[in-house]
């Protein structure tokens, strides 16, 4: 599999590959000040989830043989070849030996209603950076489930339920316009729209706590959206580093 060990900057890009031959491995990045502006990031994954919502990987810092090399420092050695740094890995996920798996580290973007932002930020080891509802007033969106959370039965959400959402939704929302129009700031006019409405922040956080947020919020005791936006970090994860996930996903080690 091809995966990224390099990413750089269309100007660096240019510099260094004058003919446009970008070697496999180096991908190139918009996201970088052009004039003073800001594009946008190239993703290097983009899964959606819910009704509105997405996880985008926007960084990846190391790959699955980052955590042995680190380890192997212990005794000023380096990798050792897929079979022994395998055999590390999965030692050092059994028995606990977390630190080195902090040296890989992810950045996403995520888009998510607020009642899922809320139980996501009580992971305290990552960090976060929310679009801001004082200052965007950028159209909103509401989730809409497919389905109520009640075990077995017939619990798809009907047509006059939703139905019923979407007026309620839409009027949280002619509220929201109307105290703006009369002068109340987005700040407080904010007070008047659900926990359905969704936002975005980016959330960058290393390996070792990446597995953790997983561990138990792919568990079945999380709430069945948390736990779709987890499998889906999963899936990428699946991706960007398949050995420790392999490993990881056999006897869970935190
Ligand atoms: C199924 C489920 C139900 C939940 N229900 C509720 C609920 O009803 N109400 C509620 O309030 N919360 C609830 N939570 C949130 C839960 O209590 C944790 O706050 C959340 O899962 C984050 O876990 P964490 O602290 O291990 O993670 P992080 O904040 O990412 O911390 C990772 C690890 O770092 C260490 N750490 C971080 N901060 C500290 C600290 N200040 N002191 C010591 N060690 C620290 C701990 O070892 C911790 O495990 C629920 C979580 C789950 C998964």
């Amino acid at each position: 599999m091809n995966r990224p060990f390099s990413i750089i900057t269309e100007e660096q890009a240019k510099h260094y590959f004058p003919d446009g031959k970008i070697p496999s491995g180096i991908v190139v990045s918009e996201y970088i000040h052009a004039d003073g502006e800001e594009k946008s990031m190239t993703s290097l994954a983009k899964r959606f989830v819910l009704d509105h919502g997405y996880v985008e990987l926007l960084e990846q810092m190391g790959d699955d043989w980052t955590p042995a090399s680190a380890a192997r420092e212990s005794r000023g050695q380096g990798l050792k070849g897929k079979e022994a740094d395998t055999t590390l890995l999965k030692t050092m996920l059994q028995q606990g030996h977390t630190s080195p798996f902090e040296f890989v580290r992810f950045r996403f973007r995520v888009k998510l209603p607020i009642f899922v932002a809320r139980q996501w930020i009580r992971h305290r080891t990552a960090s976060v950076n929310e679009r801001s509802m004082r200052l965007d007033s950028g159209g909103f969106e509401f989730y809409i489930p497919n389905r109520w959370n009640t075990p077995g039965g017939d619990n798809e959400v009907d047509t006059v339920t939703r139905g019923n959402l979407q007026d309620y939704y839409a009027k949280a929302v002619g509220l929201y316009e109307s105290l703006v129009t009369s002068g109340v700031p987005r700040e407080q006019a904010r007070i008047v729209l659900p926990v359905a409405v969704y936002t975005q922040w980016q959330w960058s956080l290393d390996l070792h706590n990446l597995l953790h947020f997983l561990k138990l919020r792919t568990a079945p005791a999380a709430q069945a959206e948390i736990r779709e936006y987890a499998r889906t970090i999963m899936s990428i994860l699946e991706e960007r580093i398949p050995v420790i996930m392999d490993i990881w996903r056999g006897p869970r080690c935190t």
